[in-house]
C-alpha cells in the first residue's frame, strides 16, 4: 500500500521472502539499480565485434572505435541513443540508473552555450522513459600521464577544476526540485574519470567538493593493467594505494571495475568502506579480466552492478556473471557461497542485493528495497514464463537470478507510475523508430 506521494507505507503479507513478494502468478521485486552506464555507447552495439588491423585487439582498440561514434553525435542524437538504452533498461526491470556522463562539448571541443546541454539531454531521456537518474558528471582533464592530447577526447575535457565544479554546481541547481529527497528523480554526483585522466590536485578538489555536499563519487579504477602501470610510474603507487594514502576514499566512493587489484589494495578499499561497481558483461566483452568479487565479499565490501557499454542490457546477467566468471577461473562451483548456507541460495541473495540495495547506495538512489518509507519502485515477473516456471518458494530467487529471461518482466513501476505494462512501454515504437534512424545516419 502506498500513500499519496507513492511512498510505501505497508506491504501485503502475501508470502514475503528475501526481498521478493510472491503473488498468484507473479513475483514482485524491488527495481534493479544500474549503477554504471554510458548511454550513448548503445549506438556501437554489435559494431565492434571483429578483429581490426592490429595484431591484438583489446579495450584500447575498442576505445578508438567507440570514440569514432562519440565525436559525431549531436545533442538530439544523444537524446535518442540514451532513450533507447533507458527503454531497454526499463523493460528489463531497472528503475534507476547512474549515468557516467563525459560528453560535454560540441564536436570541435567548444562548450555549448549551456555547458550542461548534453547532460540535460540524457536526463530528459531518462525522465521521458520514466527512470530515476543520477547524472554522474565526469571530470576529464587529460589523455594520461606524459601522453599527448588525443583529439578524439576533445568533447570531454574541462582542463581546470574550477570550470568543472562551476558546471556541476549549475547542473545541480538547474535540476531543481528533481533533486529533492526522498523522491528524487534526477540528481547529480561527481565522477573523476580515472587516475589516468584526472591529475591528483584536480582530483583532491573534486573529492573535497563532493564531501562538502555529500555527493556520490564514481571513478573508473584498475580496469586495465596499463592504467595501473602508468599510475605506478607517475606516483610510485597503484591507483588504490594512491587514493588511500591521499585520504580520497570513503563511504560515498565507488570504484568502477576494480579488476587489477592486490589483496593489500582490497583491504584498503574495505578499511575506507568504499564500494565497488562491477560490470561483467562489458568486462568480458572487452577482455578486461575477472572481478575478484569473492575477495571483496570476504572483506565485507559492497558490490554494485552496471551495464556500462551496453553490449547487452540485462543486469541479472551481470549478477550471475560475477559468480560464473569465478567458476571458470577456479574450476569449481558455488564460489560465492559458504558451507554454513542452507536452504535458499545465499549466493542468489547476495547477487540480488548487488543488483538492488548496493546499487542504490552507490548512486544515492531512493529505491533498492521494498520497505515502508521507500518509494514504490518495483517490477513484476511472470511465474509462468518458461525461464522460471515451476520454481518453488525456496528456489524462486535463485531461479530469477540465474535464469530469468527478460521476457518474464511484466510491470515496472517507478514512484508509483507504471512505466512498463504487460512487458511494453507506451513510447516503445517511437523510441525504436527514432533510434533506427539515428543508426542509419551514423553507419549508413
Ligand atoms: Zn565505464
Amino acid at each position: 500500500m502506498c500513500d499519496d506521494s507513492s511512498q510505501i507505507v505497508s506491504l501485503a503479507q502475501a508470502s514475503k521472502f528475501e526481498n521478493a513478494i510472491r503473488l498468484k502468478d507473479r513475483a514482485l521485486l524491488p527495481g534493479l539499480i544500474n549503477a554504471h552506464s554510458h548511454a550513448f555507447q548503445r549506438v556501437i552495439r554489435g559494431r565492434t565485434e571483429y578483429r581490426t588491423a592490429n595484431t591484438r585487439d583489446s579495450f584500447w582498440t575498442w576505445r578508438e572505435m567507440m570514440y569514432s561514434a562519440a565525436t559525431r553525435l549531436t545533442p538530439e542524437d544523444i537524446y535518442d541513443a540514451a532513450r533507447m538504452a533507458f527503454l531497454e533498461m526499463a523493460l528489463s526491470g531497472i528503475t534507476a540508473v547512474g549515468e557516467f556522463h563525459y560528453l560535454h562539448h560540441g564536436p570541435d571541443g567548444t562548450p555549448y552555450e549551456d555547458p550542461n546541454l548534453l547532460a540535460k539531454e540524457v536526463v530528459r531521456a531518462a525522465q521521458d522513459v520514466g527512470l530515476r537518474i543520477a547524472l554522474l558528471r565526469v571530470a576529464y582533464a587529460r589523455s594520461g600521464y606524459e601522453s599527448e592530447p588525443n583529439p578524439q577526447q576533445i568533447r570531454f575535457i574541462e582542463k581546470d577544476p574550477e570550470t568543472y565544479l562551476r558546471n556541476l554546481e549549475q547542473l545541480s541547481k538547474d535540476l531543481g526540485r528533481t533533486n529533492d529527497r526522498p523522491h528524487a528523480t534526477a540528481w547529480v554526483g561527481t565522477a573523476p574519470h580515472s587516475v589516468r585522466a584526472v591529475p591528483l590536485d584536480y582530483l583532491r578538489q573534486v573529492i573535497q567538493f563532493a564531501d562538502e555536499r555529500e555527493l556520490p563519487v564514481h571513478m573508473h579504477l584498475a580496469e586495465q593493467q596499463a592504467e595501473v602501470s602508468a599510475c605506478i610510474q607517475e606516483y610510485g603507487r597503484s591507483p588504490v594505494a594512491l587514493l588511500a594514502t591521499e585520504g580520497l576514499l570513503g563511504e560515498r566512493f565507488t570504484g568502477i571495475h576494480s579488476i587489477h587489484v592486490t589483496p593489500k589494495a582490497i583491504a584498503m578499499l574495505a578499511a575506507a568502506r568504499a564500494m565497488i561497481c562491477a560490470c561483467p558483461t562489458t568486462e568480458r566483452n572487452l577482455g578486461d579480466g575477472i572481478v575478484p568479487v569473492d575477495s571483496f565479499f570476504k572483506q565485507g565490501l559492497r558490490v554494485a552492478l552496471g551495464t556500462d557499454s551496453h553490449v547487452e542490457i540485462d543486469l541479472l546477467e551481470d549478477a550471475r556473471e560475477l559468480e560464473y566468471h569465478l567458476r571458470l577461473q577456479k574450476m569449481e562451483r558455488a564460489v560465492l557461497g559458504s558451507a554454513e548456507d542452507s536452504g535458499m541460495s545465499a549466493i542468489a541473495v547476495r547477487l540480488f542485493a548487488s543488483a538492488t540495495v548496493s546499487g542504490a547506495e552507490s548512486i544515492d538512489a531512493p529505491g533498492g528495497t521494498l520497505e515502508p518509507g521507500r518509494p514504490a519502485d518495483f517490477f513484476t515477473v511472470d511465474l509462468n514464463d518458461p525461464s522460471i516456471a515451476g520454481a518453488s518458494e525456496d528456489d524462486l530467487l535463485s531461479s530469477i537470478v540465474f535464469a530469468l529471461s527478460k521476457t518474464a518482466v511484466k510491470d515496472v513501476v517507478v514512484g508509483g507510475n507504471r512505466i512498463v505494462e504487460d512487458g511494453r512501454h507506451a513510447q516503445q515504437e517511437e523510441i525504436i523508430e527514432r533510434f533506427k534512424k539515428l543508426q542509419k545516419k551514423l553507419w549508413g
